[in-house]
């Protein structure tokens, strides 16, 4: 840990350590223009005063609007006084065949351009799930009390995007463009360089807490990524805390359901640790133990974690990949069952049939091996997840020729896989070195309660369903059943 506020300047291989004093307290984005303008073009990712404050779901901040959001890496640079890290690099990376890794570049963007699924990418970015999610009674409403929200017309995509939407950008030589820009002037005045929200930030920061208007959810949106605030923490934070008030525990002002200026405000307390925000910054765990009166029912999170906006009793796969995943209740570690249409979304790693979204049967292996693949390889490799997603062009085929082709080595599809469950499980054994075990692997209490309406009316996961779950996935994974990878199975992966 550093002294004083720092800054990483990483310049061609040439590392400095600079003075960050006059940064500190700064917003990202005056913080970002200050570091450009003494260093020139670089890449910055950096914290804002909510990783300075340590809020337990501070992010970190890629160019003002790539968040590694959860988990809160930005507390972890906020605890060492290491306020960003600015990069740039000329060299070229290095690649073993090029000539066959441009080939299939091509080919796979090709396929991008005449994918029906990466073309409604562009065109809605990840709001593509608020109608599907509505129509299917899932869309998190009133900190999932719900799966339906009164006047969610005006967040459907197509919505959202008449409403809000000013232009599109993309990574560097993706063809999707999936990425929202959101510029306004009125009600709120928002420049566009904290980029726009996606489908996860619309559903915490609207449907969960009744708000079904997009300007207040592009401006809530833009002052996490100012603070430095996870938005799906926030969000859940929130949900938990305007709960508390409707269920009469005073946490120190009413805090109204959907009210604009309780959002907006809050948000801002969090980040600075401020009022009802000090009570949230730590989570909603945190918040719950210390408010106790029965708010830690609706306290909903894994290992601390706070729940994606997924609901799991419309997609019970979900149950058990929050239940597992190493760092909580992540949406992000395995593909959702919504995407088992027939035909099966990958072939090649087993999946190959029709899987109802609401059956228990199939979800073992399902959530299994594609945390593996989709979560563990995806994140390993550095690939973003949208174009390796089910029935997209990046197929795990593709993906080990790629590795094959930039690598050299004549790796098998196989041969990654097993990688993937290597370090899946090498994760698991730090957890279990801190102690994690069967009785961390749960699901929020709140999905054992039915859904009230829609067209997942009544669905629940209940803790028997887990317990089944749980004793499936475990005995695919070769752990013994307290959830601790056996002996045996850390020998094959060569974990001995
Ligand atoms: S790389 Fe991924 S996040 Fe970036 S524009 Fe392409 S699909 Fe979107």
């Amino acid at each position: 840990m550093s002294q004083k506020p720092v800054y990483l300047w990483i310049n061609n291989g040439r590392v400095e350590i600079r003075d960050a004093s006059h940064l500190w307290g700064q917003e990202t984005g005056p913080a970002q223009e200050t570091i450009l303008k003494e260093i020139g073009k670089a890449i910055v990712l950096g914290i804002g005063p909510a990783g300075e404050n340590m809020v337990s779901y501070a992010s970190v901040l890629s160019e003002l609007h790539f968040a590694a959001g959860r988990a809160g890496m930005g507390a972890v640079m906020g605890s060492k006084n290491l306020k960003a890290i600015a990069v740039k690099g000329s060299s070229r990376v290095a690649v073993a065949n090029r000539e066959k890794l441009i080939a299939l570049t091509r080919q796979i963007n090709k396929e991008i351009k005449d994918n029906t699924s990466c073309g409604t990418l562009t065109l809605y970015g990840t709001w593509n799930n608020l109608t599907p999610l509505q129509r299917m009674g899932i869309l998190p409403t009133k900190n999932f009390q719900a799966g339906v929200i009164e006047g969610g017309e005006r967040l459907e995509s197509e919505a959202m995007v008449k409403a809000i939407l000013t232009d599109r950008q993309t990574c560097p030589n993706c063809p999707i463009f999936c990425r929202r820009i959101v510029k306004m002037e009125k009600p709120y005045e928002l420049s566009g360089i904290y980029g726009g929200p996606q489908y996860e930030t619309v559903a915490a920061l609207g449907s969960l807490l009744l708000n079904t208007d997009p300007a207040v959810i592009a401006k809530a949106h833009e002052l996490c990524n100012r603070y430095g605030l996870d938005t799906m923490s926030t969000g859940e934070c929130i949900a938990w805390a305007m709960e508390c008030w409707e269920r009469g525990i005073d946490l120190g002002r009413p805090l109204p359901w959907g009210d604009a200026e309780t959002i907006l405000t809050l948000i801002e307390e969090i980040a600075y640790h401020r009022g009802v925000g000090a009570i949230l910054a730590d989570g909603v765990t945190k918040a719950a133990e210390k408010v106790g009166q029965g708010s830690e029912a609706w306290a909903l999170q894994v290992k601390g974690l706070e729940m994606a906006m997924h609901d799991p009793r419309g997609k019970k796969g979900m149950a058990l990949a929050y239940a597992t995943a190493n760092r909580g209740a992540c949406h992000l570690q395995t593909i959702h069952e919504d995407a088992m249409k027939a035909g099966g979304p990958y072939p090649e790693l087993g999946l190959d049939t029709a899987m109802s979204r609401k059956q228990l049967e199939g979800k073992a292996y399902l959530v299994k091996i594609t945390q593996d693949y989709f979560g563990t390889l995806g994140d390993t490799l550095g690939i973003c997840k949208f174009p390796m997603n089910a029935w997209r062009p990046y197929t795990p085929t593709c993906v080990a020729q790629a590795v094959a082709m930039v690598t050299g080595w004549g790796i098998t599809l196989k041969e990654l896989l097993t990688a993937g469950e290597r370090i899946f499980n090498l994760c698991r054994m730090f957890n279990v070195r801190e102690g994690i075990r069967r009785a961390d692997d749960i699901a929020p209490a709140r999905v054992g309660e039915p859904l009230p309406e829609g067209a997942s009316a009544g669905e629940t996961v209940s803790t028997d369903d887990l317990a089944k779950l749980l004793d499936e996935y475990y005995e695919l994974r070769g752990w013994g059943k307290n959830g601790v990878p056996a002996p045996e199975t850390l020998v094959r992966l060569g974990l001995k």
